[in-house]
């Protein structure tokens, strides 16, 4: 199984290029952003406590958010891998998911981390706004939250893959063709 995660701060590219990976390399794209939005959509249980807290650019409260994540696992038990793409946020979902992973007998292979400058970052969202539809991207305000939670509780997950040797960190700027092809290289090359 390849198991690939996905990592970079809100608008560094993870939803676009994965879509790519999940092509080229045949794994099931798991967007934990996408599936609290369906869930919000349908109005579900779910969407209503995840609306209140994407709509504040706060992160979803972590058992939430893993026993998701482990049901839309559990929906895919013939898949040849996985691209978590907004998954894992914090470290305690990152060790969540090395458990649940082991318990299947198969692990995270790599974690790719996207790294773009936070002026580009702000840059992306605010065009992202104007066709995404998404109201955590319309208001400053959140965005700059969306950063700081990043910085704060996201971005320390580099160093649990980093310290089992998991971490490649990938150039993502240019253009969308050249950042796919970089990310291509990272994967074939492990
Ligand atoms: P995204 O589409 O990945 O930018 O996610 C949109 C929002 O969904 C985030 O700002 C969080 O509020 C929530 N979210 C997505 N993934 C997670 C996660 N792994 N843990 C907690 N909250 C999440």
């Amino acid at each position: 199984m390849l198991n690939i995660v996905l990592f970079g701060p809100p608008g560094a590219g993870k939803g676009t290029q994965s879509e790519r990976l999940e092509g080229r390399y045949n794994l099931v794209h798991l967007s934990t952003g996408d599936i609290f939005r369906a869930n919000i959509k349908g109005q579900t249980e779910l969407g209503t406590l995840a609306k209140s807290y994407i709509d504040k650019g706060q992160l979803v409260p972590d058992d939430v958010t893993i026993k998701m994540l482990e049901s839309e696992v559990n929906n895919h038990p013939d898949a040849d891998g996985f691209i978590f793409d907004g998954f894992p946020r914090t470290k305690p979902q990152a060790a969540a998911l090395d458990t649940f992973l082991s318990s299947k007998n198969t692990e995270i292979k790599m974690m790719l981390s996207l790294e773009v400058p936070e002026e580009e970052l702000r840059d992306r969202l605010k065009k992202r706004a104007e066709i995404s539809g998404r109201t955590d991207d319309a208001d400053p305000a959140i965005i700059q939250n969306r950063i700081d939670v990043y910085r704060k509780e996201t971005e320390p997950v580099k160093e649990y893959y980093e310290e089992q040797s998991k971490l490649e960190k990938v150039d993502g700027l240019g253009s969308i063709d050249d950042i796919t092809q970089r990310l291509f290289a990272a994967i074939d090359n492990n």
